[in-house]
């Protein structure tokens, strides 16, 4: 459970004791008390080291104990062996937060593991609160503060971005970095190993914090992700967070037997679990800076409409790329602007959008046109351009988009200047007055995009967990029951079939048939067009081996497929002993989709929607999200497929019925809560029809965990609380 109790210890001290305080430059030891004092940090700072009694020129202490004043911060920075006891003695001297430097515990194994579970020991015993260990420390820019309690280099800016590394090594690139662009930071912390303050402590308490407005993340792994959820899903409401996530989760590793397994692979666990609480995920630390400048210095737009303003017409036409590539779309500038324009510029320049003012334009045109642009009340941001002409004070142009972007706050302007930085570039400038600059077009774009879709979900709905009263749970159960009674981790086609019929998920007629004669007799009552399919415990995958025979019209033809079914049976390399034949009901002029769930360990239940047919592996257009869904995660899933056009309607044709197809993803996460023993399910195909059409699973397979493996019960608990779920008609559900 995050916890934020105790941290103002850590961030918000106001005496600092550095324990393994060291007089040999170049060592940590010797580096924190050094960052401490450089950086006016206020109040005082106690060296503690046995062997000194003076360490740059400050007073030293044998021990924490012979401290005469109160201490509420402790750094220790001892050799790993002497931790255990450092810590202990601060427990004794009443301090209330560690940052622990020290390496070697649990990311070393073996002894290192009981090492720290002998740090947590400590901890608990004296209620303190630990940053690490093997970390490189927290920062707190405050003035009231001036914390710097790391080792790193680099002294950082104040400002409003809360950073917290995963890596301590990143950790230094990553303010310097900062520092470079000239990016304010209000608190970085260095988590660790995340023993006792955890990674969701962090952004909870970022979360209350005024000097923070954004929120970066470089994470490896996540210690809670249903913890970070449902923090993430309130704080996003409040102030962007921005995070790259390295490292893939563990889905479908192992070679799964249903699509959606195969699908899963990769990370799209963190994906889904980023897109369902609104972070904005980037996949580089690049990137994460791009995005940190634009957050951490300019407006939301709130619109998806861009104007670009240059000196030059090829970067222009770049950014037009970059621009629309990224799903934000060109401003038509009004007829007003225009005229406005015109009454400056040169006649050569090109009065549309990207508006280019060609090599000419200068300190006055860049003011005045940006103004004109940022006043347009089609235009929701601007992306200046600048690429430096001989004989252009490129300072004087910062200046006046300075000037003239400070004049409104409404809308954000960012700025591509195309060359190095250097004195006279006047990127220095714009960085420092809060204009993110960047060198190519598209950096700017992705940032701004970015910007768009945080507009997007800051006000977007609080989905809400629907729950289907006309369901039939206790049939299902019996069903599954039977499976795991019988230790078997597949079920059955027709039990499948009767599953799906309870939860309300509609298949097309169907009987089944064991002989040939029986299919003789049956051939009068068909609907046709009908389909036959093999059905055998044995067979998964029913058209790899001839046994799915399509768009059978008429008595004979069912007849003679019957009999070319067992044809192809004949030519397996072990025949079936036992099999049985379904005879369903052929459908027509539907666009075939894909559904599925699967588990993971880490996320839970994963649910899966996508375009299916033939090219659903190679496609890959497809979309997962985390058990349990809301009504916003399944229409979003659908929604946000590159593919959704195609379900809307192209080209004349005609839109599916999309409603169907939320309901039933709401209907399979239903699903998936009561029956959390479920660990892989596909419904491929899933066939969508024209709006005002049901839909329907013509055909799906579900594995469930054996009863050996005993998950069932702990999987179910771990499954995310949300807001108490509604029924679809207002009833709960028991
Ligand atoms: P399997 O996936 O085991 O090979 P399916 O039942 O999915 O078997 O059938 C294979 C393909 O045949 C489906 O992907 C679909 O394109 C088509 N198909 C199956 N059943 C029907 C049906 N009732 N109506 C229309 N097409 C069908
Ligand atoms: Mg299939």
């Amino acid at each position: 459970m995050s916890d934020t109790s105790g941290l103002d210890a850590i961030f918000r001290p106001k005496s600092i004791a550095i324990v393994g305080a060291s007089r040999t430059k170049g060592s940590i030891g010797r580096n924190i008390l050094h960052n401490l004092i450089e950086y006016e940090f206020n109040g005082p700072v106690f060296p503690i080291n046995p062997k000194a009694n003076v360490i740059h020129s400050i007073k030293c202490y044998p021990t924490v104990d012979s401290v005469p004043d109160e201490v509420d911060l402790a750094i220790i920075v001892v050799p790993k062996e002497l931790a255990p006891e450092a810590l202990e003695q601060c427990g004794k001297k009443g301090i209330k937060g560690i940052i622990m430097i020290t390496a070697g515990f649990k990311e070393v194994g073996g002894k290192g593991v009981e090492r720290e579970q002998e740090l947590a020991r400590i901890i608990k015993k004296y209620g303190m609160r630990m940053v690490g260990p093997n970390c490189m420390g927290v920062i707190n820019s405050d003035p009231e503060y001036k914390l710097d309690a790391t080792f790193a280099p680099t002294f950082p800016t104040p400002g409003n971005v809360g950073f917290l590394s995963q890596s301590g090594a990143l950790g230094a690139a990553i303010l310097e970095h900062a520092s470079d662009l000239n990016l304010g930071i209000s608190m970085f912390v260095s988590v660790g190993n995340k023993l006792d303050i955890s990674g969701n402590d962090i952004i909870q308490y970022w979360a209350e914090d005024e000097r923070t407005r954004v929120i970066l993340l470089y994470l490896e792994s996540f210690g809670n992700p249903r913890k970070f959820t449902q923090l993430a899903r309130e704080i996003v409401k409040k102030k962007p967070i921005i995070a790259v996530k390295s490292g893939r989760t563990i889905a479908g590793a192992k070679a799964a037997s249903s699509h959606t397994g195969a699908l899963a692979g990769m990370d799209v666990g963190t994906h889904a679990l980023f897109e369902q609480c609104g972070v904005l995920r980037v996949n580089t630390v690049e990137r994460l800076f791009d995005l940190a400048q634009a957050f951490s210095k300019q407006p939301i737009p709130k619109g998806k409409r861009v104007a670009v303003l240059t000196n030059a017409g090829g970067p222009g036409i770049m950014a037009t790329d970059a621009v629309v590539s990224v799903g934000l779309e060109m401003a038509t500038l009004s007829d007003e602007s225009i005229a406005q324009l015109r009454e400056f510029l040169s006649p050569e320049a090109s009065f549309a959008n990207p508006l280019d003012m060609i090599a000419s334009a200068n300190e006055v045109t860049y003011g005045k046109s940006l103004e004109i642009l940022l006043a347009d009340k089609g235009v929701d941001a601007v992306i200046v351009i600048f690429v430096h002409p001989v004989a252009v004070d490129a300072r004087g142009i910062a200046d006046s988009i300075i000037k003239a972007s400070q004049k409104q706050n409404e809308k954000p302007v960012l700025c591509v200047f195309m060359g190095k930085k250097h004195e006279d570039s006047g990127i220095q400038e714009l960085q420092v007055a809060g204009l993110p600059t960047y060198f190519f077009p598209e950096s700017a774009a992705i940032a701004l995009a970015s910007m768009e879709k945080y507009h997007r979900i800051k006000n977007r709905k609080v989905g809400e967990v629907v729950l289907f009263e006309n369901v039939r749970k206790n049939e299902a159960k019996r069903i599954f029951d039977k499976a795991l009674s019988e230790g078997r981790e597949r079920l059955t086609d027709l039990e499948v079939f009767q599953v799906l019929n309870a939860y309300g998920i509609r298949m097309p007629r169907f009987i089944l048939v064991n002989s040939l004669e029986e299919t003789v007799r049956v051939t009068e009552q068909q609907n046709y067009p009908v389909v036959l399919k093999l059905i055998s415990p044995n067979v998964v995958h029913k058209s790899d081996v001839g046994g799915v025979i399509l768009d059978i019209r008429n008595e004979s033809e069912l007849v003679r497929g019957y009999m070319r079914l067992q044809e192809n049976l004949a030519k397996l390399p072990n025949p079936l002993d036992h099999y049985q034949v379904m005879i369903q009901e052929m459908a027509t002029g539907g666009k075939e989709l894909i559904m599925g769930i699967s588990y993971d360990p880490s996320f839970g239940h994963l649910i899966m929607f996508g375009l299916g047919g033939v090219y659903v592996e190679y496609l890959k257009d497809v979309n997962f999200r985390i058990y349990p869904l809301t009504d916003l995660d399944a229409r979003e899933m659908v929604t946000t497929l590159k593919g959704h056009k195609l379900l809307e309607g192209v080209r004349g044709e005609k839109g599916v019925n999309i409603d169907a197809i939320v309901e039933t993803l709401e209907r399979l996460s239903q699903l998936v809560g009561d029956f959390p023993i479920i660990r892989e399910m596909d419904i491929n195909p899933f066939m969508a029809f024209p709006e005002g059409e049901e839909c329907m699973a013509l055909d799906a397979r579900i594995i469930i965990a054996s009863m050996e493996k005993g998950k069932t019960k702990s999987v179910r608990n771990s499954v995310a609380k949300k807001s108490p779920p509604t029924t679809k008609d207002g009833k709960l559900e028991k």
